[in-house]
């Protein structure tokens, strides 16, 4: 499946998820810009490393995805947009009554309001373009709730209404919007919530993993980027043209449960 011609932006792309769909997207032709909050050599130095495996133009651009003006600005240094994947987002676990209000406000802002920033700033981009495909990387608390992630919850559940709207405004064009829902990945979004969970249940690493994220996932492996990434590439393809307003889960059985 070629992509090539196509320009994708991708949104916290400089680790884990949003990092292992841009590998792919590029491995299938796309240019790619990357993005995250900080302006560091090493976040240059992931564009330069994709440009040179792959032989597609890539980039990096700062933004911050918690300010809407900055979602709007990164879309506009983009230049184009022909696939946009939205996928900054951070977590924090505590009960309701204890969740501090700036953690929900900048839950709220860079999980689920951003992806309205850059969709309006990227449609018009879109339409010239006379093709469109939008993803936005939700979750399997999309779909389920969990406690203790009560702002994540609901970004995720909103995240995933949003893409059913986008989807039924663009249903008369080649604009697709659907919204992919992992399980659990290892990275560094999960790595953080261990040594918590270590200590609030005296557990083990091992068991963490085990007993604690994987016995949400009947499969009890990991979801790999490269296998969140494929499905990024299919959604792109014409097979995937009809494909939209829906949810595609990938989390190992997770949401069969
Ligand atoms: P990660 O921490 O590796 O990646 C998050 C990315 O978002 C990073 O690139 C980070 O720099 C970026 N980011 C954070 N704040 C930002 C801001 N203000 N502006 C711009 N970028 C910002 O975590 P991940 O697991 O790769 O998460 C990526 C997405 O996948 C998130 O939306 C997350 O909710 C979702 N997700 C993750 C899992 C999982 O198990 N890891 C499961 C389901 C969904």
């Amino acid at each position: 499946m070629s992509l090539t011609g196509k320009t994708a932006v991708v949104t916290g792309s400089n680790s884990g998820i949003g990092l292992g769909i841009t590998w792919e997207l590029a491995r299938a032709g796309a240019d790619v810009v990357l993005n995250s909050f900080t302006d560091r050599d090493e976040d240059h130095a992931l564009a330069e490393q994709i440009a040179d495996a792959t032989g597609v133009s890539a980039r990096y651009v700062k933004a911050d995805m918690s300010k809407g003006a900055d979602c709007r600005a990164l879309i506009g240094a983009a230049g184009r947009c022909d696939i946009l994947i939205n996928n900054a987002g951070i977590q924090h676990v505590a009960p309701i009554e204890e969740f501090p209000a700036e953690k929900w406000d900048a839950i709220i802002a860079i999980n689920l309001n951003s992806a309205f920033h850059t969709t309006a700033a990227a449609l018009p981009m879109m339409r010239a373009a006379g093709w469109g495909r939008i993803i936005n990387i939700a979750s399997a608390h999309g779909l389920t709730a969990s406690p203790f992630k009560a702002a994540y919850v609901a970004a995720k559940h909103g995240i995933v209404g949003l893409t059913k709207t986008i989807a039924l405004e663009c249903a008369r064009e080649p604009i697709t919007a659907n919204a992919i829902c992992p399980g659990y990945v290892l990275t560094p979004l999960v790595e953080a919530q261990i040594p918590d969970t270590m200590e609030k249940y005296d557990m083990a690493r091992d068991e963490v993993i085990d007993q604690v994220m994987l016995e949400r996932q009947p499969s009890k492996e990991f979801v790999t980027v490269e296998q969140l990434g494929g499905t990024a590439v299919f959604l792109c393809s014409d097979a995937a043209a009809q494909i939209t307003g829906t949810t595609i889960s990938v989390d190992g059985g997770w949401t069969a449960l």
